[in-house]
């Protein structure tokens, strides 16, 4: 049985006021919610008021993004032993904004990926294709080449990972995958996690990610190998992302 997670990216957005109001709506939503993570990466600057306001709650916190160096002169960056003091449980890596704006290449991801896991973070890594690869057939070549270096490390590196599936056209676009678009991918991507660690493929969390709202999260998540979302704008309202927490539990209780 894999908990659904249903995780919240920011992204360069968010405020005080809403660490406050998502910490206030959870305050009456939680015993609904049982039975499923919910994961939220605000800013990295309000990582501190996450953890007060948060920390009564079931909701768990994480890094949007860490340094792949050890602490050191490294300005504007965060190493991953920083994000641990801050309590974060989760950490994103591999976000297709990090990597097509910022030009994160695969082995700066897997370098990030290794120093994740020795700080006790869990990675979620994000995979996905582009509108023209998706076109020309290429789906599941850029997600293996986006994922082989990572299974490449061994099954000792994988045990806490989570895979979210973006595909980058859906991404902020309003477009979704269709849940059989959606869940014909996640099958692939198990099937490929199987080949290369076979003992985690079947408790292996897959999220979807891409323009899922509260009126499609719940035809998403009821797909077998969907394993909940990791939901960008959606996540900046306190009341659709519990809607969107609330979808999985229904589909996944
Ligand atoms: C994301 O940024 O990871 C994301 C899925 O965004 P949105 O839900 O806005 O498409």
């Amino acid at each position: 049985m894999r908990t659904p997670i249903v995780a919240g990216n920011w992204k360069m957005n968010g405020s005080l006021e809403l660490v406050a109001s998502i910490a206030e709506a959870w305050q009456t939503a939680a015993s609904e919610l049982t039975d499923i993570e919910v994961v939220i990466f605000p800013p990295a600057v309000y990582l501190s008021a996450a953890q007060q306001a948060w920390q009564a709650t079931q909701i768990k916190w994480g890094g949007q993004n860490l340094s792949e160096y050890a602490p050191g002169a490294y300005t504007g960056e965060i190493a991953a032993p920083m994000l641990q003091e801050m309590a974060c449980q989760y950490v994103l890596l591999g976000h297709s904004e990090r990597r097509s704006i910022y030009g994160e290449t695969v082995a700066q991801i897997t370098a990030k990926f290794m120093c994740a896991q020795a700080a006790g973070l869990r990675p979620i890594l994000c995979v996905g294709e582009t509108q023209e690869e998706r076109d020309k057939g290429q789906t599941m070549a850029v997600i293996s080449n986006q994922l082989i270096p990572i299974l490449a490390l061994g099954t000792d590196f994988l045990a806490d990972v989570v895979i979210a599936y973006e595909p980058v056209w859906a991404i902020g676009t309003g477009l979704t995958a269709t849940p059989e678009q959606a869940q014909a991918v996640h099958a692939d991507i198990r099937k490929l996690v199987a080949e290369h660690a076979p003992n985690i493929a079947p408790e292996l969390r897959i999220l979807y990610g891409g323009s899922v709202k509260p009126n499609n999260a719940k035809e998403l998540f009821a797909m077998a190998d969907i394993d909940g979302g990791l939901i960008g704008g959606a996540s900046l309202n306190a009341d659709s992302f519990l809607q969107i927490c609330r979808a999985a539990v229904e589909c996944k209780a």
